[in-house]
């Protein structure tokens, strides 16, 4: 045994394994002479020769090298393959080395390998992952049945991810005005920091932060990302969908992500306490975080990280900005008609606008637009820019409608009077951005319902 040891440098592996194997009562020495001579004929393994002559079982050889290499022997039946682990490796290397990864244990990725002396298979594992390999050794059969078993579905969710996939749209093209459109770019371009995208569900949050990661740099910025789902496949962004039921949340998949580094975190949501506090505790390490958040508009925003836990002082401290935002209808532009708004609609308009366009749309309703008088959709938006005073006033337990008056004052369009500006434009209706904009809290309210003028709406100032 000192003997063994004493030479494990320099001694040839294959002759180890056979000792091993005598030693294991495994194979007979003139079955392994055998073995040997056509080793030498073939250029083959050792190993591989015992196993397809039959001369030694593929579970005794894989029990024999655990024992030569000191190393785990994993039965795969027996263990269930963390789906977080397995996106580190694509399906391409894990065959290409027979090898699959197992678990993610701290810092440490867990990979099951039939010939754990491939040095260059960890290595690729190593840079694919982005972490440290721990290697261990199973049976090469089980190995690609664990293949076959784990990466197909995998491949099926990304396909049915593809097939759902939303459309990429890039800045200019989800309805900013060109104010909004310049403010929120240069906020993109901050180092660190938190950028939120509010508004209730169905508001088009999502396609505003692919939009984001789109005209990010990523060449130059690590982007990764925790979704739920993941709506759109980025070929260069490392991107990860939430599963609680194999314990991958919002929060510990965020801390997970964040091991890696990177520059830029798209976290698909910010909903709970815990989420809350690891993307701000990301913003203060140095990395840009950006997520939606559930909120009626952008001063709204900034209440309801407070509500998650967050003290103002961390949210004047690390929040670049938020974007609230809703989707309006944008009339037919072929049955598009100027008409005589009423003086109601007239009247919810100039709460906004200060001078009265040449001509009020909407659509006649045609064959394009089966009739609805609309065709397609555009975004309005309120952008908040964190600044110094509204930072101060946070910190400071200023109202929210003090807080939103000094937003406005800054420069702020809320969504309302963004809404207005595309009234002004003839993209959409009065009648869509009211009902888009209707929050509580606002400055009118309305009811909907038929009236005499046959207006599907009225407002009560
Ligand atoms: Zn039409």
């Amino acid at each position: 045994m000192e003997r063994h040891q004493e030479n494990i440098a320099n001694e040839a592996p294959v002759r180890k394994l056979g000792e091993v194997l005598l030693g294991l009562s495994m194979i007979t020495s003139e079955r392994l002479k055998y073995a040997q001579a056509l080793e030498h004929q073939t250029g083959k393994r050792l190993c591989d020769i015992l196993v397809e002559h039959r001369l030694v079982t593929a579970e005794d050889m894989a029990a024999a090298i655990s024992v030569q290499l000191n190393m785990p022997l994993i039965d795969l039946k027996r263990h269930m393959i963390q789906p977080d682990a397995l996106k580190l490796i694509p399906q391409e290397t894990a065959r290409k080395y027979n090898l699959i990864p197992l678990y993610i244990i701290g810092d440490s990725l867990i990979v099951v390998m039939s010939d754990p002396e491939d040095l260059l298979a960890i290595e690729e594992a190593k840079s694919q992952s982005k972490m440290w390999v721990q290697v261990a050794l199973g049976i090469p059969s089980d190995i690609n049945r664990a293949i076959d078993a784990n990466y197909k579905p995998s491949a099926e969710i990304e396909k049915r991810i593809l097939d759902k996939s939303l459309p990429l749209l890039s800045l200019p093209q989800l309805g900013f005005s060109a104010d909004a459109l310049k403010k929120y770019q240069a906020m993109l371009k901050s180092p660190y920091g938190m950028i939120l995208v509010g508004g209730p569900a169905g508001s088009g949050k999502t396609t505003t932060l692919y939009a984001s990661i789109n005209e990010l740099n990523r060449k130059e910025r690590n982007i990764m990302t925790i979704e739920d789902p993941v709506e759109y496949c980025f070929a260069d962004v490392k991107q990860t969908q939430v599963n609680p039921k194999a314990g991958l949340t919002f929060s510990n998949g965020l801390r997970a992500l964040l091991r890696h580094d990177p520059d830029v975190v798209l976290v698909g949501e910010i909903r709970d306490k815990e989420t809350a506090a690891m993307a701000v505790q990301a913003c203060l390490t140095g990395h840009l975080v950006l997520s939606s958040i559930h909120a009626n508009d952008a001063i709204g925003a900034l209440f309801r990280l407070i509500d998650l836990g967050i003290e103002p002082y961390l949210i004047a401290s690390t929040l670049v900005g938020v974007v609230a935002q809703r989707m309006v209808r944008r009339i037919c532009t072929r049955c598009r008609v100027p008409y005589q708004p009423s003086a109601m609609e007239k009247a919810v308009y100039l709460d906004e606008i200060e001078h009265l366009p040449i001509i009020f749309y909407k659509g006649e309703g045609c064959n394009l637009c089966t009739d609805t008088s609309y065709g397609g959709r555009t975004g309005i938006f309120e952008l908040l820019v964190m600044s110094e005073n509204i930072g101060k006033m946070l910190t400071g337990n200023a109202s929210y409608d003090d807080i939103r008056a000094q937003a406005i004052k800054e420069g702020m369009a809320t969504l309302k009077r963004d809404g207005m500006l595309k009234v002004k434009e003839g993209i959409t209706t009065i009648d869509e951005v009211v009902q888009a904009a209707l929050t509580p809290g606002a400055t009118i309210s309305f009811f909907e319902g038929e009236v005499a003028n046959g207006q599907r709406w009225d407002v009560i100032l």
